[in-house]
């Protein structure tokens, strides 16, 4: 059969990864043809992801700082909430930002064809547009086709009051009771929101913490503040059941305290995301996907497919954009010819609550489960002048050194902007700085970025200011 389209590369899937991969490709002289089937470039990441929650966190944050202010004699009143208006913000931040692609995309001239993709052999794609099938020829490809949220099967997915992250950005209204199946970052994200507009939200997490895997005291100022904001949170506690009724979803579990039923106006499921590795034909391709349908890859992002690379949240974890991104350069790079590879130290990982939680490298968990010989600085933000100043001292800095070299190796920040301070970390990991270099760089005064520099010191004994 004569190919509708002949390329040097196609890249499946337009999320950060795919369209990070194109836009690379593109820019180092390679014929690319990008497919999607949504209507608009981005992927889970612009639409229904990162983007429109973060915009939703801004206004949570908005409103709590309002009404925080109540105590140092400014009040504001209850805020008045136009969903519509903020429903249209957040459409905007989205349409600004992948509207922006589609032009980058023209610009490079990367030939984007929207409808459904499937590998039909190691150099055919076909794809299902509105005008019918076309074939598309290809010396290589990047697959980016993401993840999907887990559809847990209690739940009657057919009841519009069951939502998954996607049902739950639409912000359709604000629920009177919402049940948040599921502690980790998505999860709690959407329960600072959804709080925030006068929604009275209950957590549930199956295992014994909140975003679990993090270390304990990390996350006790956040679960501290959250349960004073929540209905409750219930951790160690299993969903068996959801039944759809004219009152509402009554759901039923298993767990400590906690009452036998509970009826809500609406239930997020956010209990993870699973790789659409199985949904794409590649195995028509002769590429291998694992039973969970993750795609494995070496350090060029090559598949077991010498010209097919993957890339983002279908070959693993962590499921980051910004290790999307970065993974998406590489293997355009090695399609272009260049000798790339993904050698990245560490991937920081943020929850965008209030307060924010972030981590990166070593967790004092994996040190002590790995038996790593490692010692902690730690800098409490109650003696931190700008976080006393913001009334906001329940944070803190911790940083990991290795104990023989002195270098970082971890670090993990909780309190307003840890999101954006971590970075510092992270840099200073991937540049095998030592404590002394961290303790010795100048941090400006007074900001929340000096509790890096003290928690350097702290581990070398050198503290001495408080500020
Ligand atoms: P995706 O973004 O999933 O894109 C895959 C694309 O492929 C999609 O557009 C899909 O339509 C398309 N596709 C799939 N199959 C086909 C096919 N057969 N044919 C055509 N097209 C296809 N990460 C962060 O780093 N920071 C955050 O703050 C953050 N917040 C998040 C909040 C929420 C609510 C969610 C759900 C996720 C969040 N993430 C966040 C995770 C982040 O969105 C993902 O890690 C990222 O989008 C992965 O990028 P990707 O390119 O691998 O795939």
């Amino acid at each position: 059969r004569a190919a509708d389209i002949e390329c040097k590369l196609v890249v499946l899937g337009s999320g950060p990864g795919g369209y990070t991969a194109a836009f690379r490709a593109a820019d180092l002289g390679v014929d690319t043809v990008l497919v999607e089937r949504h209507a608009t470039l981005g992927g889970v990441c612009l639409n229904v992801g990162c983007i429109p929650s973060k915009a939703l966190l801004h206004a949570a944050a908005v409103i709590d700082e309002a009404d925080a202010m109540a105590a140092h004699g400014i009040t504001f009143g209850k805020p008045k909430i136009d969903i519509d208006k903020l429903r249209s913000f957040k459409t905007k931040v989205v349409g600004q930002l992948t509207g922006g692609l589609a032009s980058m995309a023209k610009q490079r001239k990367v030939r984007v064809v929207q409808g459904v993709g499937t590998f039909v052999s190691p150099n055919e794609l076909e794809v299902e547009t509105a005008d019918g099938k076309k074939l598309i020829r290809f010396e290589y490809a990047i697959i980016a086709a993401g993840s999907q949220s887990v559809k847990l099967p209690a739940f009657p997915w057919d009841d519009d009051r069951i939502v998954d992250s996607t049902g739950a950005l639409e912000i359709k209204d604000v629920p009177a009771k919402l049940l948040v199946v599921g502690g980790g970052i998505i999860g709690l994200e959407m329960a600072t929101v959804y709080s925030a507009l006068g929604s009275e939200v209950t957590v549930v997490e199956f295992m014994d913490q909140i975003i679990p895997g993090t270390d304990a005291d990390l996350i006790k100022p956040l679960a501290k503040r959250l349960g004073g904001k929540l209905k409750g949170i219930h951790l160690k506690t299993k969903v068996v059941e959801a039944k759809a009724t004219k009152k509402g979803i009554e759901v039923s579990y298993e767990g400590e305290n906690i009452p036998a039923t509970t009826v809500f106006d609406r239930v997020l499921v956010a209990v993870g995301r699973t790789p659409n590795g199985k949904k794409i034909g590649v195995e028509k391709a002769g590429v291998a996907v694992t039973d969970r349908g993750f795609i494995d890859v070496d350090t060029q992002m090559r598949t077991n497919v010498k010209h097919i690379f993957a890339i983002g949240d279908i070959v693993g974890q962590p499921m980051l954009a910004h290790k999307a991104t970065h993974e998406a350069k590489v293997a355009a790079e090695v399609v272009a010819g260049q000798k790339s590879y993904f050698d990245a130290r560490v991937i920081p990982s943020v929850a965008y609550t209030d307060p924010e939680v972030a981590w990166v490298g070593v967790t004092e968990r994996e040190a002590k489960e790995k038996g790593l010989k490692v010692g902690v600085g730690k800098f409490p933000w109650a003696a931190s002048g700008r976080a006393i100043g913001i009334d906001r001292t329940e944070g803190f800095t911790k940083l990991i050194f290795d104990e023989e070299t002195h270098r970082i190796v971890g670090g993990a920040i909780i309190g307003p902007h840890a999101g954006d301070l971590i970075s510092e970390v992270a840099l200073a990991i991937e540049m095998g700085s030592e404590a002394a270099d961290i303790g010795l760089t100048i941090h400006p005064h007074p900001t929340l970025s000096e509790s890096v520099g003290m928690a350097a010191e702290a581990y070398e004994g050198t503290i001495t200011d408080l500020y």
